[in-house]
Parts: structure tokens; C-alpha cells; sequence
């Protein structure tokens, strides 16, 4: 197998309404040996998810702390297999001997960018490991693959002898998503991206998980707890409640017409105006390049 190298694929042309990855009545359940099955029932399961994240868009999913939303992730990754149901990639089942190439195609990206990334690798080696690691790339092979990638994400090449504590919070989620990027995956899994940052940086990984969606035709699923960084990059939204779908729409229906007593009091939380209610159609996606909710100051 060899990796692409060049720029990477604008993958726009596609029907925006097809899904790349869906979730076909899928349930799950921790087994863990020393709970009863009332408990393991009772919290710890996924039942009956369907879910579609479609080319070139951003899906939500909000849900409050324990509901499963990080197992959903690690499904969508491949980390862990249903136990009822079915994974479809880019419209075909997602089998054991297709795990390997689909991992290649499907990145994370995680809460605490420090914790993701070792403290003892300079920054750049990090970056180029998956492709030493999948490709076994020569390192000097790499380099073209490394300059677009960090410049994808907006850092400059200094970054790439530091090691990780002599880096920000925001540009250690730039590198994580660098590393992403580097395999030049079709979707980006981002479970809880922005929650560790503070209020200015969250912006700006926002404004880039956006800009890459749109430039790069990249599919997304974010996960965040927070209803005004769904509004803005995301143009379906899916609510889970104890592990189950309670709610799944259009940016749209979900903030407008709220069916859950959740999402209604998620709502009320925060002004219309924060949502962006009246701006972008879900349809085209929700980050415009004009329409910027936070304008970032400095990069950090
Ligand atoms: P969320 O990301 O929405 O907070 P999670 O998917 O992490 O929720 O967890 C869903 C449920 O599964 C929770 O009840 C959690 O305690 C349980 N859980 C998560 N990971 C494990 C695990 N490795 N073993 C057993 N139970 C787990
Ligand atoms: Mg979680």
C-alpha cells in the first residue's frame, strides 16, 4: 500500500446528501463483570442507533456527560465493534478485513491535546508517525506530507523541533489535528475538540474544523456539550439521552423546534442571537467565511 502524496483530494464532488459513515441500528454494551446487568442495562448501553454523518458535513452530537457519545466515537473510529447492527463506510459494510484500510480513512481527534500527544517526541516526529507507521515511509519522504499538513492547520515550521509542554493548549490541538490530516482521512471524528480550550482558542480550532470542512470536503462528527460550537459548524445535529437517539435533525429543526425537555433547556441557556439563528442555511453548511461567530484574535 502506498500513501498519496501531493495535496490533498477535494472531495466536494460528491452528492452532499450521501452518507460516508453510518451507524445502521447499532447497539453496544460495556461488559464489565463486576456490575449487575440491571446496571449495565441501565447506563452503559448503546440501543437502536442510526445515525448518517453525510460527505462534506458537519453532525453534531450533543448529549449530556454519560450518554455515550465518546462510544459512538470510538464505533465511528473502529476502536470497538458493535454488538448489534452495522457500520456502513462510503456505502459498504464495514467488515474485519476492511478495518485496517477504514482506520486510515477515519481520524480522531480528542479532547486534551496535550494528553494525545507524547511528552518526550519532538512535535514534528509525532506528525509524520502515522505515515512512517501505515506506509513505512522513509522520513525524508515525508517532508512534503508534514509542510502541507502543519500549514493546513496554520502553525509554521518552528514548531516542529519543540516538544509538546513548550506549546500552547491551541497549538497542541492544531498539531493533533495535523497528525489527523496527515493520512489525509475523508473524516475527522472530533470528540469533545474544543472543550479543554479557553474561549478564544475554542474559536479558532472552530474557524479551522470549519475551513477544513469546506476546503477539503472533509466530513466531520463533533461531539461537544456546548449547543453554540454545534450551531455554528454543524449542519445536522443528533441528541442522545442515556444511550439512545432522543432527538435528530437539520441544525435547524433541532434548534428551532426542540422536541426534548434537553434541548429545550439547552436552548434556553443561550440567546438566539449565540446560535446564529438567523444566519447561514444548513444546507450550504453553517460556516461561511463572512459569517463568523468568534473573529479570532492571535493565533496561540
Ligand atoms: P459520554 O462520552 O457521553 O460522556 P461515554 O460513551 O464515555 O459517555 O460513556 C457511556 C457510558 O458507558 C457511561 O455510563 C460510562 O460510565 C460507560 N463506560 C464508558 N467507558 C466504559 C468502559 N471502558 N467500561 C465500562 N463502562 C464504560
Ligand atoms: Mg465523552
Amino acid at each position: 500500500m502506498t500513501a498519496p502524496i501531493g495535496p490533498p483530494r477535494l472531495r466536494t464532488a460528491r452528492a452532499s446528501s450521501e452518507p460516508i459513515l453510518e451507524l445502521r441500528n447499532v447497539g453496544f454494551c460495556y461488559r464489565a463483570p463486576r456490575r449487575s446487568a440491571a446496571e449495565v442495562l441501565g447506563g452503559s448501553s448503546l440501543r437502536n442507533i442510526n445515525m448518517s454523518i453525510r460527505h462534506g458535513k458537519a453532525h453534531g452530537l450533543i448529549g449530556e456527560s454519560g450518554s455515550g457519545k465518546s462510544t459512538i466515537a470510538k464505533l465511528l473510529l473502529g476502536l470497538t465493534a458493535p454488538q448489534a447492527g452495522q457500520i456502513h463506510f462510503d456505502g459498504e459494510l464495514l467488515t474485519p478485513n476492511r478495518l485496517a484500510a477504514f482506520r486510515l480513512r477515519v481520524q480522531p481527534v480528542f479532547q486534551n491535546p496535550l494528553d494525545a500527544l507524547n511528552p518526550a517526541t519532538p512535535i514534528g516526529k509525532q506528525i509524520i508517525a502515522p505515515l512512517l507507521v501505515n506506509f513505512k515511509m522513509k522520513s525524508s519522504d515525508s517532508q512534503a506530507r508534514l509542510v502541507a499538513a502543519i500549514s493546513a492547520v496554520g502553525l509554521s515550521g518552528e514548531i516542529l523541533g519543540k516538544l509538546p509542554h513548550q506549546i500552547s493548549g491551541g497549538q497542541a490541538q492544531r498539531v493533533n489535528i495535523a497528525r489527523a490530516l496527515i493520512l489525509d482521512p475523508e473524516v475527522l471524528i472530533c470528540d469533545e475538540p474544543v472543550s479543554a480550550l479557553d474561549m478564544t482558542v475554542q474559536a479558532q480550532i472552530l474557524n479551522l474544523l470549519s475551513d477544513l470542512r469546506e476546503s477539503r470536503g472533509l466530513s466531520l462528527l463533533f461531539i461537544s456539550h456546548d449547543i453554540r460550537s454545534v450551531a455554528y459548524l454543524c449542519s445536522e445535529i443528533t441528541v442522545l439521552k442515556r444511550g439512545s437517539i432522543v432527538e435528530s435533525g437539520s441544525r435547524d429543526e433541532i434548534l428551532l423546534e426542540p422536541k426534548t425537555d434537553y434541548m429545550k433547556s439547552l436552548l434556553r441557556a443561550v440567546p438566539n442571537s449565540e446560535l446564529g439563528l438567523e444566519m447561514a442555511s444548513p444546507s450550504k453548511g453553517c460556516s461561511q467565511p463572512g459569517e463568523r461567530r468568534h473573529l479570532s484574535a492571535e493565533r496561540s
